[in-house]
């Protein structure tokens, strides 16, 4: 096999009919501004906590979207409220809140055995 020196990365596939999205649309509930993101980018490119970790909000609240909740507690520990996402946010969605919103229905306990 030719080595080219790079790799494709694997494909992340979520089988939609196996994920329960009740947290997500409890999370749209308690933050409708969030219906409002286009996957931009911005607040992650601005975030205080990213200049010192490895904490991308872009991609803890895609994975929430996704219905991945796998270590997003953990992830949501390192972000210091400082709110500058939120300033930056070009669909006005309310990151600040966002945030408290999933760190809270994340420590909520589970309903159902479905993630
Ligand atoms: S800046 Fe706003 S629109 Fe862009 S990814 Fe972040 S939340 Fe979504
Ligand atoms: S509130 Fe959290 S996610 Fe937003 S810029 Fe500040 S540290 Fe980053």
């Amino acid at each position: 096999m030719i080595e080219f020196g790079f790799a494709l990365k694997q494909t992340r596939q979520e089988n939609m009919d196996k994920v329960s999205l009740d947290k997500y649309n409890r999370l749209l509930d308690l933050e409708p501004s969030f219906k409002r993101c286009f996957q931009c980018g911005n607040c992650s490119a601005t975030c205080s906590a990213r200049q010192f970790t490895d904490f991308s909000i872009r991609r803890v609240h895609t994975s929430f979207r996704r219905g991945e909740y796998d270590g997003l507690a953990d992830e949501l520990r390192k972000c210091m409220l400082c709110g500058k996402c939120t300033l930056v946010c070009p669909r006005g969605v309310n990151l600040r809140s966002l945030i408290i919103s999933m760190r809270q229905i994340l420590d909520e306990p589970e309903k159902t055995g479905r993630r």
